[in-house]
């Protein structure tokens, strides 16, 4: 009831939600005082959730930003959602995102960017700003998102809270909207690691509806997080505190080394000679398998169908003119060009090598580190309207997040101080394959 008012009171000038149903948050809420009650309650039983609005569920409507499934109630839960029902998380609503999860700022939402609840002026990154703005405000004290580029991390840092994702197939993503399959990961955005923790219990985990899921023994993710720190070595890559970096942002992070080091950590120098690379192959592999994953948005199967046609081809055309933004279609258009007979060589197959070099940088630099530590982005929050008609530059505010998704690397944004503007920093920590409880710790031994 609480976070319901808080809702209805902070939410018409944040934009954070889509989609609420008061009536079904509310049941839920009986439900776990009645699991508790009985005695027989979760660790997270009774703890309401926000959802971004790309995960399906059951009777809810889910648009993924985009007024092509502005009518869309999804029929069945998605994993992550049927993993926090089961535990008797309470969901808040569904948060507002950028279409398709192709943004960095929410404001190629359909429903019209959320605002950054620090300043009104600034974005909350994205693309799961809606999750993020709705953590930082304390209207929710948790949510999900997804990461495809840096959409959990950067929006996480953007608003000073804390957002993990986790290595590629450690979370189910059935349910989950695609957009480039191999890239996409579910994970938690909450005030703190060890929220983060607890809630990485619920929702990682085996599930034979994704085939790229990953069979592994159960982890507890809270169990590293009273380890102490003395001797860790952690990377810093040099191609990450270079020019592009503000010099805010790099004092901030200079800062919670110092910190660090303080706690018994050492730091050593490390390179990742593939990082310039990250943005250009992203922007072919990303698009490419967009295009293919959207082409099921056609009017017949799902959502919007413009009113009216002259025939099939026709109403393919004028639905999918209509129902995609900008950006959407851009995407689609380099998608196909490069995945096109005649380019698929120069283009797509090129970003797979360069794909398996940026992999191959990460395993080499975790040869000489524990960790691997940085700026999560270069900026802190910019204005909106400020990138939203240069498309490079936009694309250029996730250059520290990419990388990790094309290596399926995990990685986690914290929040460390201030920038000259007084928007929040946050700090990138990159682990080596499945280190989320060893990223958590570290984590939460700073916080
Ligand atoms: N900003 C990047 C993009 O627009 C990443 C988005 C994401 O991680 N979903 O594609």
């Amino acid at each position: 009831q609480s976070y319901l008012e808080r809702i209805h009171a902070l939410n018409p000038a944040l934009n954070a939600f889509v989609t609420l149903n008061q009536a079904s948050s509310l049941a839920e809420a009986r439900a776990a005082d009645a699991r508790i009650a009985a005695g027989a309650a979760a660790p997270l039983t009774g703890i309401p959730i926000a959802h971004k609005d790309i995960f399906c569920a059951d009777g809810w409507r889910t648009t993924c930003g985009s007024k092509m499934l502005d009518n869309f109630i999804a029929p069945y839960d998605a994993h992550v959602i049927s993993r926090f029902r089961a535990a008797g998380m309470v969901s808040l609503g569904k948060t507002n995102m950028d279409e398709f999860a192709m943004g960095s700022s929410n404001e190629t939402s359909y429903f019209g960017a959320v605002k950054n609840p620090w300043d009104a002026d600034a974005v909350p990154g994205g693309s799961s700003g809606g999750s993020a703005a709705a953590v930082a405000a304390r209207l929710a004290p948790a949510a999900t998102g997804t990461d495809t580029g840096g959409s959990i991390r950067q929006p996480a840092a953007l608003t000073g809270i804390t957002g993990l994702k986790p290595t590629y197939g450690v979370v189910s993503r059935y349910g989950m909207i695609a957009f480039a399959s191999s890239l996409d990961q579910a994970g938690p955005m909450a005030k703190s690691a060890e929220d983060c923790a607890l809630l990485m219990n619920v929702m990682a985990g085996f599930d034979e509806r994704d085939s790229t899921s990953l069979e592994r023994p159960d982890e507890d993710y809270t169990r590293n997080l009273d380890q102490p720190l003395a001797g860790l070595k952690i990377g810093l890559p040099r191609e990450y505190f270079a020019e592009g970096l503000s010099a805010d942002v790099g004092a901030a992070v200079e800062t919670a080394l110092a910190e660090y080091r303080k706690l018994g950590a050492k730091t050593v120098d490390i390179s990742l000679p593939n990082t310039r690379l990250s943005i250009p192959v992203y922007y072919v592999l990303a698009p490419a398998e967009a295009s293919t994953n959207l082409s099921r948005f056609d009017g017949v199967r799902y959502g919007y169908r413009a009113p009216d046609y002259t025939d099939l081809t026709d109403m393919y055309q004028k639905t999918r003119a209509q129902g995609f933004g900008s950006e959407v279609k851009r995407r689609i258009m380099i998608g196909t060009y490069v995945l096109s007979h005649g380019y698929y060589d120069a283009y797509y197959m090129q970003a797979q090598k360069i794909r398996r070099l940026i992999a191959q940088d990460f395993d080499a630099a975790f040869k000489q580190c524990d960790i691997i530590m940085g700026p999560t982005a270069p900026s802190t929050a910019f204005n909106f309207g400020e990138k939203a008609g240069d498309p490079v530059s936009m694309y250029l505010s996730d250059i520290y997040t990419i990388a990790v998704n094309l290596a399926r690397l995990p990685g986690m944004s914290v929040p460390c101080g201030f920038g000259a503007n007084g928007r929040p920093v946050g700090l990138q920590i990159i682990g080596n394959y499945f280190a989320e409880a060893e990223m958590l710790g570290v984590a939460h031994q700073y916080q």
